[in-house]
């Protein structure tokens, strides 16, 4: 028995790390200073992608996504049910009009048989989206090749929600490097794969996007000389649109640069405590979520669901492994079912994908820094009867 309750996930911070954010803070910027700039290179490199926009938060990251793309409230965007609910938040702070695809139970993906059938079903509407939200849900890359092939058709723009997936490859090419969208958004929460505190990033390979992205994050204020008229004064600055301060601080960004240096080890263990729990749990009357040929999972969450033969219901075990300190969390209470969502028109029979997913799906712990991985497993299978 642990003393202290065992995370579902949490940061892995060193020397190194708390190095790096002193000598920022010793340094004459902590705010629009160089690290941000070296983060965001950093980034992109990493993810091969041209353009990386580092910003407060992965929600900032979406809201500028869906308003660098011009997402209005005469447009609809479509993203998933199963996910944190600021995927979807995206779209509503725009004010556009939000619909939902179902996911695949296998990988809690967007399914691309059921987005193709609902385009096809919109195109005779005449209600086609703007652009689609899709989340690379626990680490695993969704099919974006068939996504693209069906979206670009209809000129549908295509933003991923890669919060969960940052050091994942979809047939060996890092997520980030917007090979099949529009642009990619990372968060640095401190549950998520590496982290700056608060932050995020959005990369792409189209310089304009990048350029509105920054210009949107930052007020909508430039001072670039070659966006001014000639002979504007050395003070001068011009508010070209509605903006917001989105920035990330160079002392959050020291902190994401020290840690992206430590991404490929990070992935490593998540990955060698993926395989152990595969291993050791596979005879347990339950099922895994696991990334398809083809695909790197970062393995963000380790995700158990609960099946017709398992002795003991989900809520059954999630306070079992409570009571034994291990800490579990269950990934995501539909969002259509969420009351702002449902006062929208949702409701619960919409996705019954999502709504299964929900009911039968708990998250274990897993994290860079997870020593108890002995004892989970014990308990689990003495909680399931093996
Ligand atoms: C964590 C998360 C977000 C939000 O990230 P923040 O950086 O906390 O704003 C968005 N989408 C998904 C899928 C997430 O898991």
């Amino acid at each position: 028995m642990y003393q202290s309750m065992i995370p579902y996930g949490r940061q892995f911070i060193d020397n190194s790390d708390i190095e790096a954010v002193v000598d920022t803070l010793k340094s004459d910027f902590i705010t629009q200073g160089p690290a941000v700039k070296q983060f965001e290179k950093a980034i992109a490199k990493k993810v091969k992608a041209k353009h990386a926009v580092a910003v407060s938060s992965a929600t900032a990251a979406l809201h500028l996504s869906c308003l660098a793309l011009d997402l209005s409230e005469n447009d609809t965007a479509w993203t998933v049910p199963l996910s944190f609910v600021a995927s979807a938040n995206a779209i509503k702070y725009c004010k556009a009009t939000i619909d939902f695809v179902d996911i695949c139970p296998d990988t809690g993906c967007i399914c691309p048989e059921q987005l193709s059938k609902k385009l096809k079903q919109a195109e005779k509407l005449n209600k086609l989206p703007k652009l689609l939200i899709v989340v690379h849900f626990s680490g695993i890359s969704c099919d974006m090749k068939t996504i693209a092939s069906l979206c670009h058709p209809y000129n549908i723009k295509i933003v991923e929600d890669a919060s969960h997936a940052l050091g994942a490859y979809y047939h060996n090419e890092p997520v980030g490097s917007c090979l099949y969208s529009d642009l990619c958004v990372f968060s640095f929460h401190p549950v998520k794969i590496i982290t700056s505190g608060e932050g995020g990033v959005i990369t792409s390979n189209d310089t304009q996007l990048a350029q509105k992205l920054k210009l949107l994050g930052s007020h909508g204020i430039t001072k670039d000389k070659d966006k001014l008229h000639d002979d504007a004064p050395p003070w001068y600055y011009e508010q070209k649109d509605l903006g917001f301060n989105y920035r990330m601080s160079d002392i959050h960004a020291a902190l994401g640069l020290s840690q992206l240096s430590k991404l490929d080890n990070f992935i490593k263990i998540r990955n060698e405590l993926a395989q152990n729990y595969l291993h050791e749990l596979k005879d347990l009357p339950i099922e895994f979520i696991t990334p398809p040929e083809g695909c790197l999972s970062s393995w963000h969450l380790f995700i158990i669901k609960v099946k017709k033969e398992t002795k003991k219901t989900r809520k059954e075990i999630y306070l079992d492994l409570t009571k034994l300190n291990i800490g579990c969390q269950i990934h995501y209470i539909p969002i259509h079912w969420q009351p702002y969502y449902a006062n929208l028109g949702f409701k619960k029979g919409d996705y019954l994908d999502s709504e299964k997913f929900y009911e039968t799906c708990l998250s274990i712990p897993i994290y860079p820094s997870l020593t108890e991985q002995r004892y989970i497993v014990e308990c689990l299978k003495k909680i399931l009867c093996i």
